[in-house]
C-alpha cells in the first residue's frame, strides 16, 4: 500500500472496454495512429475510486438531526423524536419505486462527478420483504440508467423494524424473517451479490449475524459485515471466521480482532467520514491494521444520517489527516482495494494491461494532491469500461 506505482509520461491505451497498455504516448501512437486521442493535460490519471459501502438509496435526508447530535441529544433520544434510520424507513416504505430510483440516479451521479466509477449499494431501509425488494429493484433500475459499475447488496439486517422490536424477543423473529422469507426472494430474483449485516449491541448480536450470514453464504451471497463501529463486539473476528469480503466500520476494533483481518483475505473496509460528522473523536486504528498486514480500504458510507457526502477525495484527507496513512496507501485503499473488498481485484482497480478502462483524471500534478485539496472537486473526468462516465472536458482529437 506504500507505493502506489505512480508513473510519469505516460499515456493509456484502451482497446474495448479494456486497458491494452500503459507507455510512453508516442509508442503508443505508432501502436495504433486510428486509435482517439485523450489529452490528459498533465493531469494525475487514477484507475477510477472504487466506493465499497454506500447506503445511497434513500428518500428524505435527515439535516434536522446534525443539531439535535451538536447539542448533545443521545442518539436513542433522537430516535425517539422520529429520527435515525426508524426514519429513513417510515420515509421509504412511502416512496415508490420510481422515485426511490429518480433520487439515487442523481446521487449515483454525484458520486461519478467526484471521480468515482463503482459503487456498491445497499437496501437496509425498507426491512420487509416487500420493501426490501423494492429497494433492491429501485437499485437494479438506476444501475441500468448510469455508466458506473453498481454492486448492490442486501441489508434487511440493518435494523431491527419497529414492529418486530415491540415483540421483545430480541430480533428473533426477525431472524428468521430474514433467512427463511427475504433471503430466498433475494436470491432467486439475483437482486443482490452480497448480504450484509448490523452486528452492534442493541442491534444484532453475533450470533444472529453469524446465523444470517450463514445462510447468506449457502444461498449463494458473498458477505459483508458492519462491525465493531461503536464497541469491541467481535465483529471483525467474525468476519475474518466466515470468511467476509469485508469487515465494515471497525473504529473500536480490538487487538484480537485486528490479528483476525490481518491473518485472513477479509478486507478492513474504514468510514472515517461517519466518524468526523458524529463529531466522534475515536477513528479506526488503520495504522495498527496496515501494519499487522490486513489490506485497508477506504468508503464513503454515503448515507442520510451518518454520512452524508458524495465526496470520496474528501474520504482520501480523511485518510491522510484523521487515520494517518500516506498519500499512496489512501489512494490504494480507495482503487486497489476497494475493488478487492467488493471481490473485483482481478480486473478492476488498477491502471494495467487486462483491467477494464476504469480510470478518473484529476487537475492535479501530483497524486498527493488529491488528498490535499480538501472538499475541492478536482475531478475533469471519468470512464467506466472504456465510456464516458462523468463530462470530461479534455479535449479529443
Ligand atoms: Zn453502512
Amino acid at each position: 500500500m506504500a507505493d502506489a506505482a505512480v508513473l510519469r509520461d505516460v499515456g493509456v491505451l484502451v482497446v474495448g472496454d479494456r486497458v491494452a497498455r500503459v507507455g510512453p504516448p508516442d509508442e503508443l501512437e505508432r501502436t495504433r495512429p486510428d486509435a482517439k486521442r485523450i489529452d490528459c493535460g498533465r493531469g494525475v490519471l487514477i484507475p477510477g475510486l472504487v466506493d465499497s459501502h454506500t447506503h445511497a438509496v434513500f428518500g428524505r435526508p435527515r439535516y434536522e438531526e446534525q443539531e439535535m447530535r451538536a447539542a448533545g441529544v443521545p442518539y436513542m433520544e433522537i430516535a425517539k423524536r422520529g429520527g435515525g434510520i426508524h426514519a429513513s424507513v417510515r420515509d421509504v416504505r412511502q416512496r415508490g419505486l420510481d422515485d426511490l430510483a429518480d433520487l439515487a440516479e442523481v446521487r449515483l451521479r454525484q458520486l461519478a462527478s467526484y471521480g468515482t466509477t463503482t459503487v456498491e449499494v445497499k437496501s437496509g431501509y425498507g426491512l420487509t420483504l416487500e420493501e426490501e425488494l423494492k429497494l433492491l429493484r429501485a437499485i437494479a433500475r438506476v444501475a441500468e440508467r448510469v455508466p458506473m459499475r453498481v454492486i448492490p447488496t442486501w441489508l434487511g439486517a440493518h435494523e431491527i423494524p419497529v414492529e418486530h422490536r415491540q415483540r421483545g424477543d430480541g430480533g428473533a423473529s426477525y431472524v428468521k424473517t430474514l433467512v427463511n422469507e427475504m433471503l430466498p426472494a433475494v436470491t432467486s430474483q439475483r437482486l443482490a451479490r452480497f448480504a450484509d449485516v448490523f452486528c452492534e449491541p442493541g442491534v444484532f448480536t453475533l450470533d444472529q449475524a453469524r446465523t444470517i450470514l450463514s445462510a447468506s453464504r449457502r444461498a449463494g451471497l458473498a458477505l459483508k459485515l458492519h462491525a465493531d463501529e461503536l464497541e469491541p463486539s467481535g465483529g471483525a473476528e467474525l468476519a475474518a471466521d466466515v470468511g467476509a469480503t469485508s469487515a465494515d466500520h471497525l473504529a473500536a476494533i480490538s487487538d484480537a480482532g485486528i490479528a483476525a483481518l490481518a491473518a485472513s483475505d477479509t478486507v478492513a473496509t474504514l468510514l472515517p467520514g461517519t466518524m468526523l460528522f458524529l463529531g466522534r473523536p475515536r477513528q479506526a486504528p488503520a495504522r495498527a491494521l496496515i501494519e499487522a498486514g490486513a489490506a485497508v480500504a477506504l468508503a464513503t458510507d454515503f448515507n442520510p444520517g451518518t454520512s452524508p457526502t458524495v465526496n470520496f477525495p474528501l474520504i482520501l484527507t480523511l485518510g491522510v489527516s484523521q487515520l494517518h496513512m500516506s498519500a499512496s496507501e489512501a489512494i490504494v485503499a480507495a482503487t486497489v482495494n476497494g475493488a478487492a473488498a467488493l471481490g473485483l481485484a482481478d480486473h478492476v482497480g488498477q491502471i494495467a494491461p487486462g483491467f477494464s478502462a476504469d480510470l478518473a483524471l484529476f487537475d492535479c500534478e501530483d497524486i498527493r494532491e488529491l488528498p490535499y485539496w480538501y472538499g475541492d472537486r478536482r475531478c475533469r473526468g471519468t470512464w467506466v469500461r472504456g465510456e464516458t462516465c462523468h463530462p470530461s472536458s479534455a479535449p479529443i482529437s
